[in-house]
């Protein structure tokens, strides 16, 4: 887990997030009408916290900081609630104890739980197991503070417990709560791929039931935008994976979720070669077919694992699978440094390269 940094800098009256090691800059465009809406007055009220190993920013816009700031308390709450439910690390998690009994008995699970381990099977199914929860054997092997390299029977021996079909879900019946149970002793799963999403999502949730409809939250580079930042849009720029100073493309956005997963945020070189966080379930070594993947859907929990499994299956199989999947889209830059768009992305109006 690494702490990412990140700047918050006020420009010209442009909103700019930008960091050495995340994709996302955010910053405001003028709209296409010089119609100026009552919110261009509207107070801009931000909150950066560090929550889930990551740095967080809330920025909401409303008439009320007093309000705004409760939201922001309430949001930082249902992070710390999701982490204490589903974080893999945490002994008394919910994900914890269905890791503990692994092999012996179903656990009972809460509904909201329940829920997002079905969203992850989906993603299982639709991606033919490139994200998998259960990567953890593997994952666990390698160390990216140690920066080495496990011996190949090793992680072949691991990676023969990787297999999502070992989740079993039961919904519930009746009074009974819904069960989760890995059915080997030896697999167990991890939801550092969706959880993050999951979190940001619950926070747009929070905001729009305490009546806010400008807001952004950033997720150490997964993000989700609502309404108009002062009397703009929200504009996305999605970040050069080698040149973070670069932006690829920026991407005026409204009530979207925005991922990015790339091999340049935790990794380290070995015999010049690169291993990241992200691991091939197939293989048991990091993929290394992206150098990057963003996607954009209306759920940051959904782009979120949609941006890992197209990692993991590279830039053809990835971009495949993103044209089958309605409001999703995607940018990808390949090993070579080669971007790829799918196509409604291609034809979004407000789409522009900066390059
Ligand atoms: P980040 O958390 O850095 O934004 P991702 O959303 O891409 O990055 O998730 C990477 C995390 O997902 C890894 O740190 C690990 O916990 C988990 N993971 C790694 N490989 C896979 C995989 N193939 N399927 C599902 N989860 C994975
Ligand atoms: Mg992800």
């Amino acid at each position: 887990m690494i702490q990412r940094a990140v700047a918050l800098m006020l420009i010209q009256g442009l909103l700019l997030i930008s960091c050495a090691s995340i994709v996302h800059a955010l910053e405001s465009q003028k709209p296409s009408t010089q119609r100026l809406t009552t919110e261009s007055n509207r107070p801009k009220i931000s909150r950066s916290v560090s929550l889930m190993t990551t740095r967080v920013d809330f920025i909401l816009f409303g008439t009320h900081p007093a309000t705004a700031n409760a939201a922001i308390d309430q949001a930082i709450a249902e992070f710390h609630r999701i982490e204490a439910l589903m974080s893999e690390w945490q002994p008394g998690s919910e994900v914890s104890r269905i890791n503990q009994q692994a092999g012996q008995h179903p656990v009972a699970i809460s509904p909201e739980l329940f829920r997002l381990l079905q969203a992850a099977q989906r993603v299982s199914i639709l991606s033919h197991g490139a994200f998998d929860i259960s990567f953890r054997s593997a994952g666990k092997l390698w160390d990216f503070r140690q920066a080495t390299v496990p011996t190949q029977e090793h992680i072949q021996r691991a990676t023969r417990h990787i297999d999502y079909q070992r989740l079993t879900l039961t919904p519930e019946q009746g009074h009974h709560a819904p069960t989760a149970f890995i059915t080997h002793p030896k697999t167990s799963i991890g939801l550092g791929a969706i959880a993050k999403g999951y979190a940001i999502d619950r926070a747009a949730q929070i905001f729009r039931q305490a009546g806010f409809d400008a807001f952004a939250i950033n997720a150490g580079g997964d993000l989700y935008v609502a309404g108009n930042a002062q009397d703009r849009l929200w504009n996305v720029g999605i970040q050069h994976p080698r040149a973070p100073e670069r932006l690829l493309a920026s991407l005026p956005s409204n009530n979207l979720a925005i991922a990015t997963s790339g091999d340049y945020e935790r990794f380290f070189i070995h015999d010049g070669q690169r291993f990241s966080h992200i691991i091939n379930p197939h293989t048991g070594y990091p993929a290394n077919g992206c150098q990057s993947v963003t996607i954009i859907a209306t759920r940051a929990f959904w782009a979120d694992a949609l941006a890992t499994a197209v990692f993991v299956l590279g830039p053809n199989e990835g971009m495949a699978l993103v044209e089958t999947l309605d409001g999703v889209e995607a940018l990808v830059v390949d090993q070579s440094g080669a971007v790829t768009l799918s196509r409604g992305f291609e034809q979004s109006s407000g789409y522009q390269t900066t390059e």
